[in-house]
This record gives structure tokens, C-alpha cells and sequence, in this order.
């Protein structure tokens, strides 16, 4: 086999490295990528493509930001590693930005790798902390294919349904607040939700919900956890999305966008509870790593610099307009630049017609939905190709209405 560590390997050579060694967790596009910069990346043919899937939610500040890529190769030439048994002048930094960002009383960060590292993280201090067993979720939620994360997981096709998850759990409908109350009781240590729902397909509940949420928490001593591992950061036009709707939670999970591309993940912890929280009580080798900690702190420093939720808001707000005008599309949902593009006809043609054109975005679980999770630095003239680009696929393939009058 070819071997693929030098430049010129073509795309066939390494799709079948990593077919032949790497295990088929994943289902992938014949697409193999070599360079980003800004919203675009380049395939190993050299083809160019406006990139709203973002790699998956990530890349929030755009691909290879000077900034971020000069804060990650400063570090690494200076100290690459060391655990959280020492100090750390970057730790610190980073340690010290996010927690500006936080909503007030969430003045604390635990350090890990990744999303569900994080949730699970969160929901192991909620139960230390309330001496309670039983969790609530949503039954449309992601947070994460690891076992403690699966179980707050709804949809059964991410796990073995025949295989019981480590921690009790009772799932109801997202923003059905009457179904959240009929299982609340005392033995709920926390109810955990993406506050925009996701990968479930990109929704948003009613402010009234998340307050709901808030009050049903509180009259039963539970905690309040909002994943915001893909809302999180200003994704959603603010720092967390539970400033839109006047709730704080009392843990906020994020990872994804955190460091830009940088693996890493980070629970922010109420002070009330931080305060009990004693050495020994969780630990993580290379959670707040000194290059991670270089990466989040230069992406907290952008987020506050480059104003990216108001960027977010803004674009968000516009380019849902302009998507709702075009035929083919039935509604815009999700809140900035998490949006849900609802169309009359099944999104996976749709998504591969797209990228055959030179736009990457991703699907939900909703078979008619197109999800879009840009960097935050998306431009207006990059949202109006894509509009432009939609409308020309959309033209092109086949409504729901037509292909039933055809057959
Ligand atoms: N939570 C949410 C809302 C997610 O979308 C994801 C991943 O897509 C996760 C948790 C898990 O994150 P990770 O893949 O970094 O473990």
C-alpha cells in the first residue's frame, strides 16, 4: 500500500489507508482534506469548499485563525505537557478568560478532552452533590457516545437498547414542560438538556420551557445542566444561550468550538457547588493541558475581540432570511448560526448536490433537515453563496410534491 505521509498522495491511496486500518465506527463522504483557512477547505485535489458543517460544529473562529494557530505553536515550543499536579501560567490564562465568559455565580471551570468527557463530568458532580441517583433527559438528546453519556442519550440507535446504561434515567419530549414535571421528585440528582437540541434536529423550545426547567429543578433540590457543547462559545448569538431566556444553570458543559480544532473540553461549576468540590473528587491526565489551555485561551480572547456572537446573532438572523424566501425551503429553525434548514423534500441529496458544488453542511435526524454549524466569522458575501448555491440545488432536485405527482 502507498504509503500516505508525503504530499501529492491522491484521495483514493488515502481513503484506503484509513479504510483498511482504522475501525468503521464512521460512516464518511469520499472526501479527503488537507488544508482550511478561514470558512473554506481544500481537498487533496486541491478543490475548494465553503465549509458550513464547520468540521462538525468546531471550528468556531474558522480554520487555522492566525491567532489560534500562533498561540498553539508558541506553546508547543515551550512546554508541551504537564498535568494539573503543578501549575500553569497558561492553565491560569485560560482558566481565567472562560470564566469571564461564564454567566455570573459559574465563576469555576473543571478541564477535560472532550463532550462527553464533560457530561459526564457534570453528572457525576451532581450526583456527589446531591447524594441522588436518577437523571432527566430529553428523549431527542445528544450528549455523547460514552456509557455514563449514552444514558442521557435518547435515541436508542446510538447504543444497544438491550444493554442497561449506568445511570438511572427517565427521558421525556424536549419542551414538554407537564411531562418534565410528572417525573420530578426528590430522588432527581439533575436534568440535563441541549438547550437547542441538535443532532435530534435543530430546535428551539419557548422561553417559558427553560424557565420552567429552571423552576421544576429548583422546587426539588435537583441541578440544572445545559450541554452547551454545540450552542456554547457565542454560537447562538451569546456566550451561552441561557442569557437569551433569563436561566443560569448550575453546570454548563462545552467542548467542540472551545479550542477551535484543539481537543478539549471544560465543565463550568456554580460556585456554591465548586465550593464543596475537594482534590481527589475527579481528576483528568490531560485535561487543561498546556497546549490546549494556549488554544482556549487565544479562542476566549477572539470570541470577546471579534464580538462572535453578535457576529453570529446577526448572520444568523439574516441568512435565516434569506433562506426562508427560497422555494423548496419550508421553515429556518435553531437560533444564530445553529440553524435547521427544514425543506419539502429528503436533505441527503440535497447535502450531496451541495458538495458535489463546493459547500459542505450536515444532516440531522430529521430526514427532511439540513444542519448548518459555520465558524462565526462566516461573511455575508460567504452566506450569500451559500444561498445562492442552495437555491441553484434546490432548482435542480426533485420537491417531496413532485416526485409524488411523477410516480
Ligand atoms: N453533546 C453534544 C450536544 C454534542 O453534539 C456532542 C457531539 O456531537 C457531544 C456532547 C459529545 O462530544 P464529543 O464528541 O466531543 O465527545
Amino acid at each position: 500500500m502507498t504509503d500516505v505521509g508525503h504530499d501529492g498522495v491522491d484521495t483514493a491511496a488515502i481513503i484506503a489507508a484509513e479504510d483498511a486500518y482504522q475501525v468503521a465506527t464512521y460512516a464518511k463522504l469520499p472526501l479527503a482534506l488537507v488544508r482550511g483557512e478561514g470558512c473554506h477547505v481544500w481537498d487533496a485535489t486541491g478543490k475548494r469548499y465553503l465549509d458550513l458543517y464547520g468540521g462538525h460544529c468546531v471550528a468556531l473562529v474558522g480554520h487555522c485563525h492566525p491567532q489560534l494557530v500562533s498561540a498553539i505553536t508558541s506553546q508547543a515550543g515551550k512546554l508541551m505537557f504537564y498535568s494539573n499536579v503543578v501549575y500553569s501560567d497558561v492553565r491560569a490564562l485560560a482558566a481565567q478568560r472562560l470564566a469571564a465568559l461564564a454567566p455570573a455565580g459559574l465563576g469555576h471551570v473543571f478541564f477535560c478532552n472532550s463532550g462527553t468527557e464533560a457530561n459526564e463530568t457534570a453528572l457525576k458532580m451532581a450526583r456527589k452533590h446531591t447524594q441522588r441517583r436518577w437523571v432527566v433527559s430529553m428523549n431527542e438528546g445528544f450528549h455523547g457516545r460514552t456509557l455514563g453519556s449514552l444514558g442521557p442519550t435518547g435515541p436508542e440507535s446510538f447504543r444497544d437498547p438491550s444493554y442497561p446504561v449506568p445511570v438511572e434515567h427517565r427521558r421525556v419530549p424536549f419542551g414538554d414542560l407537564p411531562a418534565l414535571e410528572e417525573v420530578m421528585g426528590e430522588d432527581v440528582a439533575a436534568v440535563i438538556v441541549e438547550p437547542v437540541l441538535s443532532m435530534g434536529g435543530i430546535s428551539v423550545a419557548d422561553d417559558a420551557w427553560y424557565q420552567g426547567l429552571r423552576a421544576a429543578c429548583d422546587k426539588v433540590g435537583a441541578l440544572l445542566i445545559f450541554d452547551e457543547v454545540q450552542t456554547g462559545f457565542g454560537r447562538t448569538g451569546s456566550n451561552f444561550f441561557g442569557e437569551q431566556v433569563g436561566v443560569t444553570p448550575d453546570l454548563i458543559t462545552g467542548a467542540k468550538g472551545l479550542a477551535g480544532g484543539f481537543p478539549a473540553g471544560v465543565v463550568f461549576v456554580a460556585d456554591a457547588l465548586a465550593a464543596a468540590i475537594v482534590p481527589g473528587d475527579h481528576g483528568s491526565t490531560f485535561g487543561g493541558g498546556p497546549l490546549a489551555c494556549a488554544a482556549m485561551a487565544a479562542v476566549a480572547e477572539l470570541i470577546v475581540e471579534e464580538d462572535l456572537p453578535g457576529k453570529a446573532a446577526q448572520r444568523g438572523k439574516e441568512l435565516s432570511h434569506a433562506l426562508s424566501l427560497l422555494p423548496g425551503v419550508t421553515s429556518v429553525s435553531g437560533r444564530g448560526l445553529l440553524l435547521g434548514v427544514n425543506l419539502d423534500r429528503p436533505a441527503k441529496p440535497v447535502v450531496t448536490a451541495l458538495r458535489e458544488r463546493g459547500v459542505l453542511v450536515g444532516g440531522s435526524r430529521l430526514p427532511q433537515q439540513l444542519r448548518l454549524l459555520p465558524p462565526l466569522t462566516l461573511s455575508a458575501a460567504e452566506a450569500a453563496l451559500f444561498v445562492d448555491a442552495l437555491s441553484r440545488v434546490l432548482a435542480e432536485t426533485c420537491s417531496g410534491e413532485t416526485r409524488e405527482a411523477a410516480s
